[in-house]
């Protein structure tokens, strides 16, 4: 057999909850600071890396009654800082201004992830003026500077258009310095590796959208991709799951998996279910190892303080770590 041909073997990988344990770690939720909330599956694009495999033919998207209940909650909820936003295009969601009002009525900071080309959809005129009213903080994917890499990931013209879109916010204040209108850029990488160091990589993005595009934003976010759903897929297709799996893995980092996100979230599905994140909730794994929803509990503070770890989490803890809000060093 010759060299390239041959396959690489690796020791087997310990579970995520083994290595917490051989580590000496303790993980588990304290203060609840992010409601994480899914308004649907509904988007007008249909990334290759999409973990929630959103689409513009989904139908599944959050209801009236939900958001009502939601907001009773939160309500209650002191502790609760930020609602982050999220789907599919939560915009399309039809109910979607009535809980950024309500959230921004209770005090909360509201989180949007906007995937950009959703604001020159039809009927989308006048988003970024409701971002601006509501005081909204913006966070959009681009995973890349460079027009051939965001095409290849997202789809044909989705760089022209997050270009268009980036500007009309910027035009608006968002991502301006001295405006106080925050605008968030996501980064991730384009196939089986981890992120680049977070600092200079921003430092890069904002001297090559200033160049080139005259754009400004405030942050960029690094994140890894996870071993689910559509980026698996992908990685069989490639031959590289293994190989991508044991980078997670020897990359281990003990101070990132102590500060996971789960430590301070709890994420949302369309239809009420509560998980530790976005990435268990892709993959249905209950929170505390039992299914809950928005109606079986009073209030969120009777939430279990567990949390259902399992091998994908090795996303989470490589590297600098990663998180929705980026790396975690
Ligand atoms: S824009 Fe976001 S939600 Fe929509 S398909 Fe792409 S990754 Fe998924
Ligand atoms: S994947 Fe979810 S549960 Fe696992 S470490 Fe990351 S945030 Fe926590």
């Amino acid at each position: 057999m010759s060299q390239a041909s041959a396959k690489k073997h690796f020791a087997p990988i310990p579970s995520f909850q083994q290595k917490l344990e051989e580590e000496n770690l303790h993980v588990q939720r304290g203060k609840l600071k992010i409601f994480q909330i899914n308004m649907g599956k509904l988007c007008n694009q249909a990334c290759s890396h999409c973990h929630v495999e959103a689409g513009p033919k989904r139908k599944e998207i959050m209801e009236k009654g939900t958001v009502t209940r939601i907001v009773e909650l939160l309500s209650k909820a002191p502790e609760v800082e930020t609602v982050d936003i999220t789907g599919g295009a939560p915009e399309l969601n039809p109910h979607f201004r009535y809980l950024v009002r309500e959230a921004r009525r209770l005090g909360k900071a509201v989180l949007v992830r906007c995937n950009l080309t959703v604001l020159l959809e039809a009927g989308q005129e006048d988003t970024i003026s409701f971002f601006k009213e509501q005081q909204v903080q913006v966070i959009s994917s681009l995973p890349c500077y460079s027009k051939k890499n965001v095409n290849q990931q997202r789809g044909n013209s989705v760089f022209e258009k997050s270009i268009q879109a980036l500007q009309e916010l910027n035009r608006q204040g968002f991502g301006v310095e001295g405006s106080g209108l925050t605008l968030n850029l996501v980064y991730n990488p384009g196939g089986a590796f981890l992120p680049p160091d977070q600092k200079s990589l921003e430092l890069q993005y904002k001297q090559r959208l200033k160049e080139d595009w005259n754009i400004e934003f405030n942050q960029l976010f690094t994140i890894t991709n996870m071993v689910i759903k559509r980026f698996t897929k992908f990685l069989q297709q490639t031959g590289k799951l293994t190989e991508y799996k044991q980078l997670l893995f020897e990359n281990f980092n003990p101070a990132a998996a102590s500060q996971v996100m789960c430590t301070e979230l709890i994420s949302l599905s369309w239809d009420g279910d509560l998980f530790d994140c976005d990435f268990n909730q892709a993959l249905d794994l209950p929170l505390a190892a039992k299914s809950t929803n928005i109606w079986k509990i009073k209030d969120l503070s009777e939430l279990s303080k567990n949390i259902a770890f399992a091998n994908h989490c090795y996303g989470c803890t490589a590297g600098a770590g990663s998180s929705c809000g980026g790396a975690l060093e």
